[in-house]
């Protein structure tokens, strides 16, 4: 290991430092900046903060692996092979990465082992499939020609990702780029690098070339900005909020055009009727907000209730959210963790006020957790009306809004009515009534009688401003290739 800096629940910490052309390096300015661990708000270790300087030689890394390295010559097969075998260290490391990734971010240990570790190392092995099956066409055109197109690497490509799943988003990002030829310079979110530098370290043993995968921890307004504007950087892949969304456009056609993908927030309507099976349904909606601390840009966070089950719904969700258990990330009872910072703690207390304010009717929860960490209980808010901040703004933290609704066509008409269009679910017996539903709302995923059910082959994004593109699956290659025509004459 490169570095191991601290124990800290006994748990190994390191890497430390960014990962340029396959070394381990300071940043040039030598600065560097705290981890914290959310469950007590202490620091766990310091973390080398690249900034434009790191951005500039991991550019010209990436750009040399692209241009001139073995990257460019190998046989995609050998790609796939790479890729399945970060994937199976991944699988031998899988418990000291998932307790990495709770000590860094908070989630629950147990979660993490279950949840983003397998669903991440699944990520790997399916893009390491693909690696030798992305291929043009040949193309009937008018004339003594042959026509063929060729799906090429688009280059040498920027990756910032968010804090809420970080090794997961690293997964989502780093499998169709590195399977599909591209070289990669990754920012993890300055709130959770561990797991990323880690998965670096894996990779070198893996043995990826020099310069193909490159990770920079650093902040967003420095190290991330670098790179989104960067003349170098042929494509820019971003997940986040939706106000940083635009700000990475904006440098993306500020600089050289390069091309854009965007993850970004969402205000997900998830519509209950009356027909569907209480007791699942109660279940299947305290998971769709509250999973993760509610640090989803998925969650189900509008939740729509028809009137004849509505009080019945309210008063069984809030006593679930009251029987949820809050605390010690490595507690193995533990279904929630703390939020992931002080900023991030702030703005959900600060939502949970807003909702009282504007009339919102509190029925659990609305406090925080002990006096340490970042602790938030489980809240839900009844008579929760479609104009309150608490309904239209993303809170990313666990505080369900229900809201009443009467009738198919109004429940549609008010689901869209949103600047976001990232999922939506819905939950009825009645299939015409859910396929009707999943027809007519403006959103990437619909999920019918579940929530948050993802796999590497389906595809995952926004419409609307939750963003441009589709992550996994076939569509995600999309992203990472450009189309080359050729025409030969005869
Ligand atoms: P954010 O600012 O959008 O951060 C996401 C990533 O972008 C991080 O790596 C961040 O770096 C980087 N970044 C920030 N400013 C940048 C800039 N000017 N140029 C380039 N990169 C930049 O999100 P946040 O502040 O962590 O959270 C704020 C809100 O965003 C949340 O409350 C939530 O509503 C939403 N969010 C959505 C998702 C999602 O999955 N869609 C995930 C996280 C947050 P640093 O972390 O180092 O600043
Ligand atoms: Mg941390």
């Amino acid at each position: 290991m490169a570095s191991v800096v601290s124990q800290a629940e006994g748990i190994a910490v390191g890497p430390t430092k960014l990962l340029i052309n396959n070394k381990w390096v300071s940043s040039k300015s030598g600065k560097t900046f705290p981890t914290l661990n959310p469950a007590t708000g202490e620091e766990i270790c310091r973390i080398a903060e690249a900034d434009s300087a790191d951005v500039d030689e991991a550019v010209k890394a990436a750009r040399r692996a692209f241009d001139e390295g073995p990257w460019h010559k190998m046989n995609p097969s050998e790609r796939g092979r790479l890729m399945n075998r970060l994937a199976d260290l991944m699988e031998k490391h899988a418990d000291e990465l998932a307790r990495l990734e709770a000590l860094d971010n908070g989630k629950p240990y147990a979660v993490a082992r279950a949840a983003d570790l397998p669903l991440s190392i699944a990520c790997y092995r399916y893009y390491a499939g693909w690696a030798d099956k992305v291929h043009g066409k040949t193309i009937p055109v008018n004339g003594n020609y042959f026509c063929y197109t060729r799906h090429e690497p688009v280059g040498v490509v920027g990756q910032i990702i968010p804090w809420n799943f970080p090794l997961l988003m690293q997964a989502w990002k780093l499998g169709p780029a590195l399977s599909t030829g591209n070289t990669v310079i990754l920012k993890p979110a300055e709130q959770t690098p561990l797991t990323a530098l880690r998965v670096g370290e894996l990779a070198l043993e893996a043995g990826y070339p020099e310069g193909v995968l490159n990770i920079l921890p650093g902040y967003g307004p420095t190290a991330g900005a670098a790179l989104a504007r960067h003349w170098d950087v042929d494509k820019v892949a971003f997940t986040g909020s939706t106000e940083v969304g635009k700000l990475i456009m904006e440098a993306a056609a500020q600089s050289n055009l390069k091309r854009v993908t965007l993850e970004l927030g969402g205000k997900s309507p998830n519509i209950v009727f009356a027909d569907a099976g209480m007791e699942e349904t109660i279940e299947g909606c305290h998971f769709a907000l509250f999973f993760n601390q509610g640090q989803c840009c998925c969650a189900g966070s509008r939740l729509f209730v028809e009137e004849k089950i509505y009080d019945e719904f309210v008063e069984r969700s809030a006593a679930r959210a009251r029987r949820r258990t809050v605390g010690d990330p490595f507690d193995p009872k533990t279904e929630q963790g703390p939020q992931v910072d002080q900023d991030q703690f702030d703005k959900v207390m600060g939502y949970i006020e807003s909702g009282k304010k504007q009339g919102a009717k509190l029925v659990a929860g609305g406090a925080r957790v002990g006096e340490r960490g970042y602790f938030i209980q489980p809240t839900v808010f009844a008579d929760v009306r479609d104009e309150m901040k608490i309904a239209q703004e993303e809170i990313f933290g666990p505080v369900m809004s229900i809201i009443k609704f009467k009738s198919v066509d109004e429940v549609v008409q008010r689901a869209n009515k949103t600047m976001y269009g990232l999922a939506a679910a819905v939950w009825t017996r009645d299939i015409t009534n859910a396929l009707g539903v999943a027809n007519s709302v403006r959103a990437g995923t619909v999920w019918v009688n579940c929530y948050d059910v993802f796999d590497a082959a389906a595809p995952f994004g926004g419409f609307k401003q939750s963003g441009i593109g589709r992550e996994l699956g076939e569509y995600g290659l999309q992203n990472y290739t450009e189309i080359k025509t050729v025409t030969v004459k005869l």
